[in-house]
């Protein structure tokens, strides 16, 4: 059996403003796809390399997720996270979690060790610490972002990150994380641990969304690019522009990632820049925030 080239995507966020320097960020998204790419070729599946690509951008602190998130206007870190495989269709997720380092690795047990897709707050919370997952014991010296800084941050910063992967067995998966908008309220949940939402990931195209999460919600972008791509027989770039353009019809900012079984992968964006990184099927490396770099 022949293989399926290998090929992936990675972003960091839609809120990249023109004029600020990202060379850290857009190094270590060139370096976490260099890692994906050496995984996938070693034979890891689609579904362990965006779940161990989204932890290391989750524990890097550089992003709006995970040990970069910042906290909502009650000062309590509450983090969402999903992932979904797309050979099986199984997604695991959590929402609003607090006190965990790796959102996306209590997001897996939540598809691997329960009947359930999505677990909240407190019920999240106890999930993962039956499951053994590292605690985070003193919030205000692990996150690097403390306090939430109010409006004007909330215009300078969004980072939600999230990864796309297609493996050589040709199988497809997606994840998300983040720390959810700036100023958000206390329970607040956007897009990103939803699946049909923020993350989607079947047999034809695995998406990973970033921006204005309730527009997002309101117009089930990523599962809406699958649908685009199945019923209207769009490319996968051209379903993703759709998609987009009606989120955003709505309101707000952002963009998407996905990479279809086809071999096509789309990075698109409607904000200033994306931190975005990949590796195209033809084996080329990209990594960029804004458009003509
Ligand atoms: N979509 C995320 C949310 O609404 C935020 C972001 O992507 O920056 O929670």
């Amino acid at each position: 059996m022949s293989e399926t080239p290998v090929m992936m995507a990675i972003h960091g966020g839609a809120g990249a403003l023109t004029g600020r320097d990202y060379s850290r960020e857009t190094a270590h998204l060139r370096s976490l796809i260099e890692a994906g790419r050496a995984r996938l070729l070693a034979g890891a599946s689609a579904l362990v390399t965006v779940v161990e690509t989204v932890a290391a951008l989750e524990a890097s602190g550089l992003y709006v997720a995970g040990r970069g998130a910042s906290p909502n206007t009650a000062g309590v870190y509450e983090l969402d996270a999903a992932v979904m495989d797309g050979r099986t269709r199984r997604a695991g997720a959590v929402a609003a979690l607090r006190g965990f380092a790796s959102p996306i690795h209590a997001a897996l047990a939540v598809m691997e060790k329960t009947p359930h897709v999505i677990l909240a707050g407190e019920g999240a919370a106890a999930f993962a610490a039956d499951q053994g997952l590292e605690r985070i014991d003193d919030p205000a010296a692990w996150f690097t972002h403390v306090g939430w800084g109010g409006a004007k941050r909330a215009a300078l910063e969004t980072g939600t990150v999230g990864c796309v992967a297609r493996d050589a067995l040709g199988d497809l998966a997606a994840a998300t994380s983040t720390g959810g908008v700036f100023c958000k309220l206390a329970g607040r949940v956007g897009d990103s641990p939803v699946p049909g939402a923020g993350v989607w990931a079947d047999e034809r195209v695995a998406v990973s969304c970033t921006g204005a999460g309730e527009m997002f919600l309101r117009a089930a972008v990523a599962v809406q690019v699958s649908h685009r791509m199945a019923f209207a027989g769009e490319s996968a770039a051209d379903a993703a522009r759709a998609a987009l353009a009606d989120a955003l019809s709505l309101g707000g900012d952002g963009g998407l990632i996905a990479a279809s079984a086809e071999g096509e992968i789309a990075m698109l964006f409607t904000s200033q820049g994306m931190k975005r990184a990949a590796l195209f099927a033809d084996g080329t490396i990209m990594a960029e925030v804004f458009a003509d770099e």
